[in-house]
């Protein structure tokens, strides 16, 4: 069962006002920035509305409370991740496009009547990796909602869905929260003492992307990557090598590192503080390596990265990124000025 987030407060009043007037709208779009909770948040809703007895706070209480029964029917069902009523929609591998047949699945499904009589929830995430022709295919079904249909479409960036399917839902949005409540939030889920400042800095302030870097072993990952980074420009270690290294980390993830890194270097090179080192815990690498480089060769190195983190990202394109992280390693090490000189 998913427990109400600290910082879903809003949202959660917004749901719960169409849905005690029984006006919930067909299609509900969330923004917001990547590791806001918005998947979590329409998963809990899901399960609230397809719970039999859903416990929902009266007018005073908090919307923590807010939760499902755990007990009847529906709730049995979603625990074992197998709800008639529910269904899931996220490309096959990640990164990847959602397909007109998993929309046309969708569609398939809609048009069943609902088993408990309540309702039919289907969660679309990211939206915007429906290609073309499953949005057109959705917009259809948007257009003539069957009756009982909940359409919830989750996205990090709604500007890249197709307008027409925008405007046919409402939005709810997740904005970063109040620091106090996800420092707080932070320190009851992290079992040690980790820097949550930092944790949270690296996550651009999201506060479940800041646990998933612990949980998920990204920090150590992020460690490693960065240990890498300090060195190659001066070591000039074998980029084959050190690539063969970093494509074990994953290349998404080792790409976006390696983007605040050289950004790290870049705004110390400009300004000479520390303070606006993002990667604080790397903060005297930053330093000494600032003294080996020019601001040109990083800038150049920043458009490169982008280009292949946009490569490596891109939703249609079928690129090994070995090849993409050698040539990085092999610019790193061309990087600095000594060997500029040779
Ligand atoms: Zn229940």
């Amino acid at each position: 069962m998913t427990t109400t987030l600290p910082w879903h407060q809003h949202q959660w009043t917004q749901i719960l006002q169409h849905y005690q007037q029984d006006r919930l709208p067909h299609a509900l779009l969330f923004c917001g920035p990547v590791g806001m909770g918005k998947r979590h948040f329409a998963q809990q809703a899901a399960e609230i509305l397809l719970c039999h007895h859903p416990i929902l706070p009266s007018e005073n209480e908090i919307l923590s409370q807010i939760r499902p029964c755990g007990h009847c029917k529906s709730c049995h069902l979603i625990s074992v991740g197998n709800h008639p009523d529910l269904k899931q929609i996220e490309p096959v591998e990640t990164g990847k496009q959602i397909k007109i047949e998993q929309i046309r699945d969708l569609i398939e499904f809609c048009n069943l009547t609902p088993t408990y009589e309540s309702y039919q929830i289907v969660i679309i995430t990211p939206a915007e990796a429906m290609n073309r022709n499953a949005a057109n295919s959705l917009l259809k079904l948007l257009e003539e909602p069957p009756s009982k249909t909940l359409i919830f479409l989750i996205s990090h960036q709604p500007m890249a869905l197709m307008a027409t399917v925008r405007s046919r839902c409402q939005r709810i949005n997740f904005t970063y929260p109040e620091s106090s409540l996800v420092h707080n939030w932070l320190q009851n889920q992290l079992p040690n003492q980790q820097n949550i400042e930092l944790l949270l800095n690296l996550s651009a302030q999201a506060p479940l992307a800041a646990l998933a870097l612990v949980k998920e072993e990204d920090l150590i990952k992020r460690q490693t990557l960065l240990n890498s980074l300090a060195k190659l420009p001066i070591q000039q270690e074998n980029p084959v090598k050190i690539a063969e290294m970093w494509s074990k980390l994953e290349a998404e993830k080792v790409l976006s590192w390696m983007l605040s890194w050289t950004m790290d270097l870049i705004r110390y090179t400009m300004t000479q503080q520390t303070h606006y080192i993002v990667n604080q815990d790397f903060k005297e690498s930053v330093q000494q390596l600032s003294k080996q480089l020019t601001l040109e060769g990083l800038f150049a190195m920043l458009d490169l990265e982008k280009e292949v983190h946009r490569l490596i990202a891109g939703t249609t394109t079928h690129i090994k990124p070995q090849g993409l992280l050698e040539s990085l390693a092999i610019e790193w090490v061309k990087l600095s000025k000594k060997s500029r000189r040779v």
